[in-house]
């Protein structure tokens, strides 16, 4: 058995730990498509029991994971960063930047307990090799609504920043929701600070960290680059729709992958030309990574004995080297601005948004979730995530 595959029980062991039960059905990875309106939210980790299970975990933890408070949401609830591993590459994590898209959380909660309460070889050897940064509920106000946008409405905007009085807001705003889609709010200027002539209009544009969030996490991502040198990997997790299947099959999405699109491929992304750092083959090794996991886990190394990788697919990346009209292109994720600084970063998408199935399916979500992590980030402390080959990426297949 190699050592990979041994790494690989670490994700089984992360779910054993956990309280979650799974069902026949949610074990099947291509279970039927359906959207079953489920509102409740009850089986999610709600944010008062996040705190208790963070001061749990750190408290058994006998100081591997440490826990920091990173910021405060517009509301005031905290937002909280675990740290665990002494490792010298690091790996970034987080989860519900969208409120109402779950699993993620629920999975760094059964990482860190694993990581800080194992004793085996494997979780020795990946605490050594790797220091994980997860930040597992980063917009705690639009969680606690089960929505995907934060809470600050525009009259508050201008409030806390007066310059932008008079002015209407950016693309990203949400009227409706009076909040803003804290996924658009990043700046690969590390150091920008908000100003109306910068308004973005659509999504080739940056976003003008506004919020509280979006400054929370950008301000433990530098002091990470000047502790560490570079925040080597960046992962962000998050639901899709239920019903994508691949292409030309009957095969359900389980899980979307995606390294962070930034205009044309073939071109030399020349957007981003100011941005000498970026290094989107690096951002395909680690979305590889995370595939590879998904074969490993519950498959022992066999991608056809495992029931998740089959539907293991490329988010949606189009490009006009690829023969559509128009390149995405979104500077303003954070993904973008971490990736325009040198990290290697990748997107999940798992299926289902929670408020209409992903409940349904908790236990194979978050199995998910936790193999591809593990995927990464067993590659990353062993080394061999540097010598995987990125166009492998492309061999898996795409559903749009
Ligand atoms: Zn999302």
């Amino acid at each position: 058995m190699s050592r990979r595959i041994v790494f690989s029980s670490l994700a089984a062991l992360a779910l054993t730990a956990t309280a979650l039960t799974t069902t026949a059905q949610a074990q099947d990875g291509n279970a039927d498509c359906r959207n079953l309106d489920d509102p409740s939210v009850t089986g999610w980790t709600d944010h008062e029991q996040l705190t208790q299970q963070l001061a749990l975990i750190e408290a058994s933890s006998a100081g591997r994971v440490q826990v920091d408070v990173i910021g405060e949401s517009h509301r005031g609830r905290e937002i909280y960063a675990a740290r665990v591993g002494t490792g010298d590459r690091v790996l970034l994590i987080t989860s519900e930047i969208h409120g109402n898209e779950k699993t993620g959380t629920e999975a760094l909660l059964a990482m860190l307990r694993t990581l800080g309460s194992s004793d085996s070889p494997e979780a020795q050897a990946l605490r050594e090799g790797v220091t994980i940064v997860a930040v597992p509920k980063f917009n705690p106000d639009g969680a606690e609504l089960n929505r995907r946008q934060n809470d600050f409405p525009w009259d508050e905007v201008t409030q806390v920043f007066p310059q932008f009085q008079g002015f209407d807001p950016p693309y990203y705003y949400s009227n409706g929701a009076r909040g803003f889609d804290l996924n658009r709010d990043f700046n690969a200027d590390l150091a920008y600070e908000p100003q109306p002539a910068d308004i973005p209009t659509d999504q080739t544009q940056p976003g003008l960290y506004l919020t509280n969030e979006s400054r929370a996490l950008r301000d433990p991502y530098v002091d990470l680059r000047a502790e560490f040198g570079e925040v080597d990997g960046y992962v962000d997790l998050h639901h899709m729709g239920p019903c994508s299947q691949q292409n030309d099959t009957d095969q359900y999405v389980t899980v979307a992958l995606d390294f962070p699109p930034l205009g044309s491929e073939a071109l030399g992304n020349p957007r981003y030309a100011d941005w000498p750092l970026l290094d989107q083959d690096k951002s395909r090794r680690y979305a590889l990574a995370a595939a590879l996991g998904l074969q490993e886990h519950a498959g022992q190394g066999n991608a056809d004995a495992s029931p998740f990788f089959g539907g293991v697919s490329r988010y949606t990346h189009q490009q006009i080297a690829d023969g559509y009209s128009f390149d995405r292109d979104f500077a303003g994720q954070a993904r973008s601005a971490f990736g325009l600084n040198g990290t290697g970063t990748v997107l999940f998408e798992v299926r289902g948004q929670s408020d209409d199935w992903g409940q349904k399916q908790l236990g194979q979500l978050v199995q998910v979730v936790l193999a591809g992590v593990f995927g990464i980030a067993e590659r990353m402390a062993d080394g061999s995530i540097d010598t995987l080959n990125g166009d492998d990426f492309y061999d898996l297949p795409k559903y749009w």
